[in-house]
């Protein structure tokens, strides 16, 4: 999922809402007692009103002894008018969204069973967020749904557990003609039927979680066509259902034509084929703004290359493999995001930078929280949705694990790896973690501890001077947030020279602040530290630039190992500079004008010197070591 305008109705989500969910959390034990193997939604509705009447069919296997109770939800807003239980009329309680059955008998684990819920009434939206609506977009007028993550429940009867796929779905709505119905896979047949009346046919095969099943209704205009896969040797259907007129359409379609580009950049670096090959994949027009990614059929606001991208993306992560818990959504949203990022990559390179630059600004964003939702959140949509710590950070962590791994082969192949192990179900975070550390060699454990379900980030402290050709500075790391702590870790610094040369430092950023002094063949400018942008690092740089003359001679490096340099003072005075053995034997000795001048001893058995220096003015004497080869 995507949303627009985040800011704007991260403030909407009532506590009323938050309160009947928790009060759910209660009935869950029950309604985990089966496993739902297939739904039939059959609606009547149209693009006026939220008014629905139909029913849903759940098929399920019992999955504990003894089960004598049937728990599901609903949302209180539409009336149920009738529970079926294995053809039998049950009595039924529908309270706080969920519907009660209690049955006259037992049932035996492993067995199956049908339970036809029939309804009726004005859907309501769940949530501040999401759920159900109607609205106008482009003068078409849209009855959509958007379920994730606890709103499936706004249009049917279902079990809203993540883990729980079920194997398919048909999804048959019947709508006043000519408004089409859109829904997950394939179109099976169109009838039309009294009054004036289209019954769309919709069936998936596939695995798919219960917020992935969507509908929208509205007067669509088609842009269809099958596209040559050469991954799965086949042609793939390619659906769109757009609210535009013929000249706004030729807007939109080199957008639209491109996500087939995305799809060949996605199945190049996964390694793994479009994952809904044999139904289809598309994009319906929904007037709310972002998009929401329903398999096979990502419902969205407008066709910007990211947001298509995005929800591309969620084929393979969040549909193929879903999250094992809302705890857990980074496994859709962070490698989602993180994969428009690589879209931008591998399409347009020269935009690539600006997004990493602005990903890693927002991931900044919040110095106190974790990208793992802590268990008292995860009934809050807001903080699941945050888009700062799911998408931003979520996509950042991605961004260091590709860095950690030094090499894109082994990513790519985590990636793979990962996707082949979990294809059609769930996974958590330490599912994610055990592959990458199996493909990797590298133990993950302080990465994620630190990094995923600790809170913040480093905020590294630079404090640095620099005198022409000298560079020092402390350099050390301190977690934002107090109830974390990052390892020491190697941090790129670049430094600039006046003449336009740079070079690249590799430095140790450790939590105590470390002092280091480097001397340069050029004159220093400026440093930019992680200038890859390789670490989820917040850096506050301090640079002294001193231009003034040297008080005295410098040397360096020290210890050296062929030649040392002498820079004196910029005067008009003689230099003079002597090389001494420790027991005082002169070895070399130097005059000059020149302010500059590289000594190189000749080879003999000494690992210390004694250097001399007079800059006209003073008089001074280091001792040199050697370094031996
Ligand atoms: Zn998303």
């Amino acid at each position: 999922m995507r949303k627009a305008l985040l800011f704007i109705w991260v403030f909407i989500i009532t506590p009323i809402m938050m309160a009947q969910q928790q009060n759910a959390a209660v009935f869950y034990t029950d309604s985990s007692s089966y496993d739902v193997k297939h739904y039939t939604i059959n609606l009547r509705a149209g693009n006026t009103s939220m008014f629905l009447a139909g029913h849903t069919a759940v098929y399920a296997q019992v999955t504990k002894n003894n089960f004598n109770k049937f728990f599901i939800q609903l949302n209180n807003a539409l009336t149920v008018d009738s529970v079926i239980f294995n053809n039998q009329h049950c009595a039924f309680k529908h309270q706080n969204n969920w519907i009660k059955v209690y049955l006259p008998y037992l049932i035996n684990e492993n067995q199956f069973f049908t339970c036809t819920i029939h309804y009726h009434g004005e859907a309501v939206s769940s949530s501040g967020l999401n759920g159900i609506g109607l609205d106008s977009v482009d003068n078409c007028s849209v009855f959509y749904t958007l379920s994730e993550p606890y709103s499936a429940l706004d249009f049917f009867a279902c079990k809203q557990w993540v883990t729980d796929k079920a194997d398919s779905v048909n999804i048959i709505l019947t709508v006043p003609a000519p408004l089409k119905a859109i829904a997950n896979g394939l179109l099976q047949k169109v009838e039309y039927s009294q009054p004036n009346s289209l019954t769309y046919y919709w069936k998936t095969n596939y695995p798919i979680a219960y917020y992935l099943i969507g509908f929208a209704i509205a007067n669509y205009t088609e842009y269809s066509y099958k596209f040559k896969n050469e991954s799965v040797g086949d042609s793939v259907l390619f659906q769109n259902f757009i609210c535009t007129d013929d000249d706004n359409f030729n807007d939109v379609k080199p957008a639209i034509d491109e996500t087939i580009n995305i799809l060949n950049v996605y199945e190049k670096l996964t390694g793994i084929p479009y994952p809904f090959y044999k139904e289809k994949y598309g994009h319906a027009i929904m007037p709310v703004g972002g998009g929401m990614e329903n398999q096979t059929i990502t419902f969205l606001s407008e066709f910007s290359f990211e947001l298509i991208a995005h929800e591309l993306a969620h084929s393979w992560f969040g549909n193929l493999v879903t999250c094992a818990n809302w705890n857990d959504i980074w496994i859709n949203e962070g490698f989602t995001t993180y994969f428009s990022y690589l879209a931008y990559e591998k399409l347009y390179p020269q935009l690539a930078p600006s997004w990493l630059t602005s990903c890693l600004n927002q991931a900044l964003r919040f110095p106190d929280e974790s990208v793992f939702i802590p268990d008292n959140q995860i009934f809050n949509e807001r903080r699941i949705f945050n888009y700062q710590l799911t998408y931003m950070k979520g996509a950042y962590l991605v961004h260091m694990l590709r860095n950690i791994f030094q090499s894109d082969s082994v990513f790519f192949e985590v990636i793979s790896q990962f996707l082949k192990s979990y294809a059609y179900s769930n996974a958590s975070t330490n599912d994610f973690k055990m592959v990458a550390e199996q493909v990797s060699g590298l133990k993950l454990d302080s990465f994620f501890n630190q990094w995923y379900y600790g809170k913040g980030f480093p905020v590294v402290y630079f404090d640095g001077k620099t005198k022409h050709r000298k560079l020092s500075f402390s350099l050390y790391q301190k977690s934002s947030s107090a109830e974390n702590y990052f390892t020491p870790f190697a941090v790129d610094i670049q430094v600039k020279f006046e003449n336009g040369n740079d070079t690249i430092l590799n430095v140790l950023v450790d939590t105590v602040p470390a002092k280091y002094e480097y001397w340069f063949n050029d004159v220093v400018k400026s440093i930019i530290i992680d200038p890859l942008h390789r670490w989820l690092i917040d850096v506050k740089t301090k640079l002294e630039v001193d231009t003034s003359d040297y008080d005295s001679a410098n040397v360096f490096p020290n210890p050296f190992k062929n030649c040392f340099w002498i820079l004196f003072p910029q005067n008009f005075s003689i230099k003079h500079a002597q090389l001494f053995t420790l027991d005082g034997k002169l070895i070399l000795e130097r005059k000059t004008y020149h302010p500059e001048f590289q000594i190189c001893p000749p080879i003999d058995t000494n690992t210390a010197y004694l250097l001399r220096t007079n800059d006209g003015i003073t008089t001074k004497t280091v001792k040199l070591l050697k370094l031996g080869n």
